[in-house]
């Protein structure tokens, strides 16, 4: 049938909408947004100005859900590759019924090798488009508390000393700073730091610590220096000194690089304190919810972080933030044109749109 004839069938336009059968045609918009940084970004793994993020728009019923991921060069995804594998279940996907979105995630798994961003995007925006159908916000979908939200960091990257005090100064209202170490100048950027605030600190080295012998003693120093725990000291394959390490430090060490999937939180249980989980990394938020609550069955703590992206996916993550220890959702606080906005902090605080779905509206300033 042309697609104009199919259309204007009698039939169509006649057919009710069924509650668990949805029924008029669906559209699935897969597309790229380029989103400029604040400030260049440096972390010991690379530095740029902007980043390219993947974006999906599905809408059926009248309802568009937004979802996003940002896609990691590691692991070989990139916004283009993304938008290739989503475009390659395009026409199957969009016969499928969006309301039973559990079985439908799981059936993505099995038709998309990798390009976990392009599912986190295609997870977030199912969840949008149902939680929007049913009028509630997402937490509430979810079943949580959104007054549990906690606070969260904000990052400051690695920069000249000037430039590090006037990014700290910028960041007054936030209670917890995230500093990046792992580089030579460590003492010279927290000292730039402790200049101008007494705040807590959370440090990520990013895999940076050489030895296990530079990780004890960097992370000894560091807690002298008020910081509360530290991510990823040593490369994510490298296990086997982490036991060492932990006998010899007293701040808990979480894991972000060697945790990306569920099977890597039972894996990784006796070498750390604590996850690290990311909606990009994972494929989505069914996907990070269930590696919360292994986390969990496991006694680890939890920290729910973020790549640099819009107030799509930082939103999304922020819905499932009532869940964990830890939030270091500010991906969207560090780009210059967010098309959206959604999760509001203040003072540090995550709080949640009381909006249906994510609750995402576009940015008109
Ligand atoms: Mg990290």
């Amino acid at each position: 049938m042309r697609r104009r004839t199919f259309l204007s069938a009698p039939v169509l336009a006649a057919a009710p909408l069924a509650p668990t059968r949805p029924s008029s045609r669906p559209e699935l918009a897969a597309r790229i947004r380029r989103l400029h940084l604040r400030h260049t970004w440096t972390t010991v793994m690379s530095s740029s100005e902007y980043r390219d993020t993947f974006f999906v728009e599905y809408s059926r019923d009248g309802i568009t859900g937004t979802g996003e991921g940002a896609p990691i060069i590691r692991y070989k995804e990139s916004a283009e590759t993304n938008r290739r594998a989503v475009e390659s279940i395009r026409p199957w996907l969009l016969e499928q019924n969006p309301e039973a979105f559990v079985p439908l995630m799981h059936q993505v798994f099995g038709r998309i090798e990798g390009q976990f961003a392009a599912k986190a995007a295609l997870d977030i925006a199912l969840l949008d488009w149902n939680a929007q159908k049913l009028g509630v916000p997402l937490w509430r979908l979810f079943g949580l508390d959104p007054a549990a939200a906690p606070l969260t960091t904000f990052s400051i990257g690695i920069d000249r000393a000037e430039v590090i005090r006037q990014k700290v100064r910028e960041a007054e209202e936030f209670p917890v700073l995230k500093i990046k170490v792992g580089l030579d100048n460590d003492e010279e950027v927290i000292a730039a730091v402790r200049s101008v605030t007494k705040k807590p600190l959370r440090v990520d080295a990013n895999e940076g610590f050489k030895s296990k012998e530079e990780a004890v003693e960097k992370i000894n120093w560091l807690e002298k220096q008020g910081v509360e725990f530290i991510e990823q000291p040593l490369p994510a394959a490298n296990l086997e000194d982490m036991n060492w390490i932990r006998k010899r430090v007293h701040i808990p060490v979480i894991a972000d690089e060697a945790c990306l999937h569920p099977p890597d939180v039972p894996r990784l249980a006796p070498y750390f304190d604590g996850v690290n989980v990311k909606v990009d990394k994972c494929g989505g938020l069914l996907e990070a919810k269930r590696m919360i609550e292994i986390a969990r069955s496991l006694g680890l703590k939890v920290m729910l972080g973020c790549m640099v992206s819009s107030s799509v996916a930082i939103t999304a993550a922020a819905h499932l933030s009532p869940l964990v220890d830890y939030a270091d959702l500010d991906g969207h606080l560090l780009i210059a044109n967010d098309p959206y906005e959604g999760v509001r902090v203040e003072k540090g605080k995550l709080i949640l749109p009381d909006r249906p779905g994510l609750g995402l509206r576009p940015r008109t300033a």
